[in-house]
């Protein structure tokens, strides 16, 4: 039986990090919240490798204490390794910031996304697990509130003054309203699975995700040491690359293996524990965040390529900003849409930074290379890979990017 009210401020749908965010923030200013996720936790999600401003929203979740006491294995830096096997030196992101933040975690998703949802419910947020939303209501343009179905078949309604989607990748109302924006040139896919044993750094390199380009750079594989000694390594490439007459997702990932040999090289010993995982179509956003009475956030709002970790980032990011608005909206009696998306335009900039210089790897942007022609911006793109994307000062990297890619043309000529 459902056992949702019939009315309440803010529903959201989806309890992934960025409904778990918003609600929490949201109940710890008093506004009353109902939580709607259609699986049980804990289930099974990708997305494991967190980057260091995820520590400003988890601290005001309350969750860094929970992190500290967990069994998540801590990272200090992100790796690159070229198509020939060059590895450049750590980015450490204690090099930036000597503070709490310079150092982040490695979850298990399904044990992170368990340990955010029961935090959230410590706050007062109402949690409703096996509670499937099939459509948003709406009045006229105003979201009033949901449908939703429990696990027994019995439907209702719920009504709130604002309806939060934070249904992942899923996202209702941007295909309920039509607003989806394919990326104009990211159209990726990847293959992933786990393996035990594998090869792992030593002290606190033991931590480090480490980004594979592939022969000809065709694609790049990821490696992201978990706890218990797993291992979680996956390959990203264009779609048509990775999935279009090439057979089974197992033979594509060994083959893919194959045109890697330092990733080859890092799981030649160990188990594989999973079965192969495929995922296809990423990045897109919405042509907008916010409605009267609606709001999307996390990947309901926008995906973007995996390269540099930051979709748990942007999760927990405008749920945070979005709660806010929300709250401050409820306290004036105002969810229009000028209230409920008066964080849109800087957030989407941020994610416009990260997406430009996830564009500048697939174009053969070399981090050793621009640091050491440009050792002023070793601090910027340390910045932009801790996450720290909300900054105007950071556009001078992308100037200094351009002008070496006019230089490398001028001496080809
Ligand atoms: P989700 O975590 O997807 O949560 C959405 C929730 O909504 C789910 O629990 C779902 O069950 C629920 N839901 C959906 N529909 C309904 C409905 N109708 N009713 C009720 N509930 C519903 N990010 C990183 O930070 N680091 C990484 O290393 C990383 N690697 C990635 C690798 C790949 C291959 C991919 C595809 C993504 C990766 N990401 C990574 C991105 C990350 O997975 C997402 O950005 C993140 O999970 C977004 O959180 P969310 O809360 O918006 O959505």
């Amino acid at each position: 039986m459902i056992d949702t009210p019939k009315t309440t401020q803010v529903v959201v749908i989806g309890g992934g990090p960025a409904g778990a965010t918003v609600s929490t923030i949201l109940a710890q200013q008093g506004v009353r919240v109902e939580l709607l996720e259609r699986e049980k936790f804990p289930r099974f999600h990708i997305g494991e490798s967190l980057i260091p401003e995820t520590y400003w929203v988890l601290k005001r979740l309350n969750m860094i204490p929970k992190l500290r006491e967990s069994a998540f294995i801590k990272k200090y830096s992100v790796q690159f390794v070229s198509d020939s096997g060059k590895e450049s030196a750590p980015f450490y992101f204690h090099d930036n910031k000597d503070h709490d933040c310079s150092q982040t975690w490695q979850v298990r998703r399904s044990e992170f996304d368990e340990m955010m949802l029961r935090n959230a419910e410590e706050h007062g947020v109402k949690t409703h697990e096996g509670t499937r939303v099939l459509d948003v209501l709406f009045e006229g343009d105003r979201a009033v509130g949901v449908q939703v179905m429990g696990e027994d078949g019995e439907k209702r309604e719920v009504r709130a003054d604002v309806v939060v989607d934070a249904s992942g990748q899923s996202s209702m109302l941007l295909n309920k309203l039509k607003l989806r924006v394919p990326d104009p040139t990211l159209n990726k896919g990847s293959i992933w699975t786990y393996y035990k044993g594998a090869y792992r750094g030593e002290g606190r390199d033991e931590g480090a995700t480490t980004v594979l380009q592939v022969e000809d750079k065709k694609g790049w594989f990821w490696y992201i040491p978990l706890h218990d000694d797993m291992v979680s390594i996956g390959v990203v490439g264009d779609f048509d690359y990775l999935f279009k007459g090439r057979g089974s997702h197992e033979q594509v990932f060994a083959e893919e293996l194959q045109r890697c040999p330092a990733a080859k090289m890092r799981v030649e010993n160990a188990e594989q524990v999973t079965k192969i995982f495929a995922t296809k179509d990423f990045t897109y956003k919405s042509k907008q965040a916010a409605g009267d009475g609606w709001v999307l956030i996390g990947d309901a709002l926008g995906f973007l390529d995996p390269l540099y970790s930051s979709g748990v980032l942007l999760a927990l990011k405008s749920g945070e900003l979005a709660a806010d608005a929300i709250a401050e909206g409820l306290t004036k009696g105002d969810t229009s849409r000028a209230q409920l998306s008066n964080w849109e335009a800087d957030y989407m900039v941020g994610m416009e930074r990260m997406r430009k210089l996830v564009c500048e790897y697939y174009d053969g942007f070399n981090f050793g290379q621009f640091v050491r022609r440009f050792p002023n911006h070793r601090g910027d793109i340390t910045d932009l890979l801790i996450g720290d994307l909300f900054k105007e000062s950071l556009d001078q990297v992308f100037i200094s990017i351009d002008s070496l890619k006019a230089e490398a043309e001028t001496m080809t000529k």
